[in-house]
């Protein structure tokens, strides 16, 4: 007789695994590779100094959640819980970031193929109309946020979001960011100061479609 455990066999039950901690990933290329679009100044800044920033306010805040766990001591939920969503998400979203660009010519730019260059062309019309599309939700970001081509698996669906600061106007569930970019002054101003449409252009001379169209298939 066999024991229902509520897991399949192929699977690793959660209780069995032990809670982690956010860490910086390596970058899959080199500090000065994204020359001349993103100069190895602004690079080493933003993925050494801000999004390590993010991964340790996030830690320090799973910390602090446990440890009030641990004493059973109260914990402003509400402030700990909006700052840990913020700190999440600013990790997540420089990862995606990282890893949808490559170097020029060596993986970066173009243009996508496949089944997402179909996709793109039955959701957006062209790629040229996604282009401008993106572009457009890029510019008009107002303040710091993200602009984001997301996947819907509910309707099969290829959505532009624009997420603010790196949490909000984004639903959860069904909806994965397959390509992000970073519209931080942070991202970006050392390079072209207050210019951020030249940032955007700039952008798609790095984009890895390669990693892109993985993400869409994989869901
Ligand atoms: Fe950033």
């Amino acid at each position: 007789m066999t024991t229902n455990t509520g897991t399949s066999s192929s699977e690793t039950p959660k209780s069995k695994l032990k809670p982690g901690t956010y860490y910086l990933p390596e970058l899959p290329y080199g500090l000065k590779d994204l020359e001349p679009y993103i100069s190895e100044q602004q690079l080493t800044l933003h993925y050494q100094k801000h999004h390590q920033a993010y991964v340790n306010a996030a830690n320090s805040l799973l910390e602090r959640l446990s440890r009030a766990r641990q004493d059973d001591s109260e914990i402003d939920l509400k402030a700990a819980t909006k700052e840990l969503s913020f700190n999440v998400g600013g990790v997540q979203l420089h990862n995606l970031f990282w890893q949808n660009m490559a170097p020029a010519g060596q993986g970066g730019g173009g243009e996508p193929s496949g089944s997402l260059a179909d996709a793109i062309k039955d959701d957006f019309g062209s790629f040229a109309r996604f282009k401008k599309e993106f572009t457009q939700v890029a510019n008009s970001c107002e303040g710091s946020g993200w602009a984001a081509l997301t996947y819907c698996i509910q309707t099969n669906r290829l959505m532009l979001m624009q997420i603010e600061k790196h949490n909000v106007n984004f639903p959860p569930g069904c909806q994965s960011a397959i390509l992000v970019l970073d519209l931080w002054e942070h991202a970006y101003y050392l390079d072209y100061k207050n210019e951020r449409p030249r940032f955007v252009d700039a952008f798609w001379n790095i984009i890895n479609w390669n990693i892109v169209k993985q993400r869409f298939s994989y869901l």
